[in-house]
């Protein structure tokens, strides 16, 4: 079995911005599932080099426009290479370039046998004509008239809607492509493969445009108009339309029209593949390409998956003018290549459009990643160094203790984790499978949370306490221990180098990217196996210092090129890019503490405690309550209620340590009883609570002196 994943060539008259990043992680994470499988996978990523744009691009910077292209594929290579998306990380199989000379044959290949095809409806597929229009040299894309912005003044160009510019008009004698025959052909595709274009609200757009009628296409230039590009065959004074060649580039890529590249990779081995898109270039991929193969009598790819667009966090466009672009040096410079990896994956819900910010990017990665799965493999791991000195305990029970460990309330029967982790596995891959990832990484963190909760209900440091619990202490630590190795092996594709570090610190060899996930089988980690050298995965990110570190960086990187429009978006309140916010305010309570001393005693009354938030809810009718439920190491958790809530989303307080007076005398508020208090710090005018947490591992229930 093989399989074929390609992200759009991308034009190379821009450098690389987040939109190409994304779809090259989504094909990267697609291969390496594939691969992880044993499936021969072909990974396919690069650049279309050719056409007006980029020939005009070449004369303004006194280049060739090979040179011109060179210029900018070094700039993706150099992307790839610092987000682990190239060859040298297993990432991409080919760079594909428009101007490699194997594309040249394998392109006019194409152009010759639909040359000779006749229509479904039994016409030429390609004939000569008269091109009369208007042209978007950065679109490289003829318009329509309801696709251009008519000239306020009388003789003057329409301009492109996307990118403001003067269209080209172009009126030349050129080739044709009979688009207009293949309208029933087209539409029956769609009826009998469903998922043929993908998702469904996507699937509907491009039938309902086909129904609309179907122009001809003009796919030729005069070369004395376009030279730079690939030459018709058999008639050298026209160039291919950069489109038409363009995405020839699939099947020339994998050897279609050359022998040697078909020995390479080969086009038998690998053809059809998985065409990721943008939304924006959906019609080229879904109508225009499959029409052109259908008349090569080509078989069609297996699908074509258009995702949506990245906006700003308020749901705006991101663009240059508006400052609200996320930039590629940036990300590179403050996150972990396998956070920002999982952040676009869990954040845009497949084919809608999703939203990204420096700062959701810095809050997904702590709360998901440092607090949740890398806290819950370094305390796993951290556990097993301290209890079972450094080697993977035994899972069982023996009959002698099960009654000890029932009393403390552990679940004595391994079978019901192992059944829960092996039906989230299946949910897993079923939503991978589906390419609904941020579904799937719910899913995978529901393992995460379910095992948390194992050990703060257990609390193996009392376990430890006790020789008759030394066995439950050890289920306890094998299940936790296990459960990572699953979801390393799950995760992988999505977060390689984290997966792999987690799976090497449980003391296992090589890489969890050649397990196939579908038959993990619990149980199979040894017992005995001694870890690795236990390391945080996922440092917690600073993100009052970092954001003040984007800001200032921005800032420096605008200055020198503001303009007019920046100014007058700058003076508007930035929500993307705040200012950091203030450490500290002196308040009424730091007077006092300094002109007031209390005695150690008075001080010993109060009784701090480590609690870790279990459960928090709004209370209703009360905007500024949360009720929460906190583990204090005690039998039952405390019920708390906190006036928090317009600063903290209940739910992104769950698993997090905090601090609690344990002696305040209990009281009603809002009809709940308080079984104590969180402690917090409060600043500013507002006096805005900011909760006290530890940096460190520490077990509920520990007391503060
Ligand atoms: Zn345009």
């Amino acid at each position: 079995m093989t399989f074929y994943v390609t992200t759009p060539i991308y034009y190379a008259n821009s450098l690389p911005h987040l939109g190409h990043l994304y779809t090259m992680i989504v094909a990267d994470t697609i291969a390496r599932s594939k691969r992880q499988k044993g499936i021969e996978t072909y990974f396919l990523t690069g650049t279309d080099e050719h056409g007006i744009n980029i020939e005009r691009a070449a004369e303004k910077s006194g280049r060739t426009p090979k040179e011109q292209a060179d210029y900018v594929v070094s700039y993706y290579k150099k992307m790839t290479a610092e987000f682990g998306l190239d060859t040298a990380h297993g990432g991409y199989d080919i760079f594909m370039r428009t101007t490699e000379p194997f594309h040249y044959q394998g392109a006019s290949e194409l152009w010759r046998r639909c040359a000779k095809a006749k229509t479904p409806k039994g016409n030429d597929a390609i004939y000569k004509g008269h091109y009369e229009g208007w042209f978007c040299a950065a679109c490289a894309e003829y318009k329509t008239e309801d696709e251009y912005q008519k000239p306020k003044t009388e003789g003057a160009p329409p301009t492109c809607l996307i990118h403001d510019i003067a269209l080209d008009r172009v009126s030349e004698d050129g080739y044709f492509f009979r688009l207009s025959d293949y309208d029933e052909a087209l539409l029956s595709v769609y009826e009998s493969q469903p998922d043929f274009v993908r998702p469904e609200s996507r699937r509907n757009e491009v039938i309902s445009f086909v129904k609309g009628g179907l122009q001809d296409l003009s796919i030729s230039r005069l070369k004395t108009s376009v030279s730079w590009g690939v030459p018709v065959p058999d008639d050298p004074e026209h160039t291919m339309y950069v489109w038409f060649e363009a995405l020839i580039n699939y099947i020339t890529a994998i050897g279609f029209g050359n022998e040697e590249r078909e020995k390479i990779v080969g086009f038998e081995k690998f053809w059809p593949a998985l065409h990721l898109v943008g939304k924006d270039i959906l019609r080229f991929h879904a109508v225009y390409w499959p029409a052109f193969l259908l008349a090569a009598g080509i078989e069609l790819p297996r699908a074509i998956v258009a995702h949506g667009m990245w906006l700003d966090p308020n749901g705006r466009k991101m663009s240059k003018t508006l400052g609200n672009t996320i930039e590629l040096d940036v990300l590179q410079q403050h996150f972990n290549v396998d956070a920002i990896r999982y952040f676009v994956l869990r954040e845009m819900v497949f084919g809608q459009d999703g939203r990204f910010g420096y700062e959701g990017l810095i809050d997904r990665a702590n709360s998901d990643l440092a607090s949740g799965l890398g806290n819950l493999s370094s305390r796993t791991l951290t556990m097993i160094a301290r209890y079972s000195e450094g080697r993977i305990p035994a899972r069982q029970i023996a009959e002698d203790k099960l009654l000890f460990a029932k009393r403390t309330g552990v679940d004595t029967d391994e079978t019901t984790v192992a059944g829960f982790i092996e039906l989230a596995r299946d949910q897993y891959l079923q939503q991978f499978e589906a390419l609904n990832f941020s579904r799937a990484l719910e899913v995978a963190w529901s393992i995460v949370a379910r095992i948390d909760k194992i050990i703060t209900d257990a609390k193996p440091w009392d376990l430890a306490k006790d020789e008759n619990q030394k066995q439950t202490l050890d289920a306890i630590l094998y299940r936790s221990a296990e459960a990572i190795r699953w979801l390393s092996v799950m995760l992988f594709p999505i977060m390689p180098q984290a997966c792999t570090a987690i799976w090497n610190q449980l003391g296992l060899k090589a890489t969890p990217g050649t397990h196939d996930p579908a038959k993990l089988i619990w149980g199979e980690l040894e017992e005995g196996t001694t870890i690795g050298e236990v390391k945080p995965i996922f440092p917690r990110i600073d993100k009052n210092k970092v954001m003040s570190e984007i800001t200032s960086g921005t800032e420096t990187q605008q200055k020198p090129h503001a303009t007019a429009a920046d100014a007058v978006d700058n003076a508007q309140p930035k929500t993307e890019t705040p200012t950091p916010t203030p450490v500290h305010h002196a308040t009424e309570a730091d007077a006092v503490g300094v002109t007031s001393f209390i005695e150690i005693g008075d001080f010993a009354k109060v009784d701090l405690r480590v609690g870790q938030v279990l459960s928090a809810e709004r209370v209703p009718k009360a905007d500024k309550l949360l009720l929460l439920k906190i583990d204090i190491g005690e039998a039952e958790p405390r019920q708390v209620l906190a006036g928090i809530a317009q600063y903290y989303e209940p739910e992104k307080l769950i698993n997090r340590k905090v601090v609690i007076v344990a002696n305040l005398k209990p009281r009603k508020l809002r009809g709940f009883e308080s079984q104590g208090m969180v402690v917090a710090a409060s600043y500013g005018e507002e006096g805005r609570p900011v909760i006290a947490t530890f940096t460190e591992d520490v077990p509920n229930g520990a007391r503060l002196k």
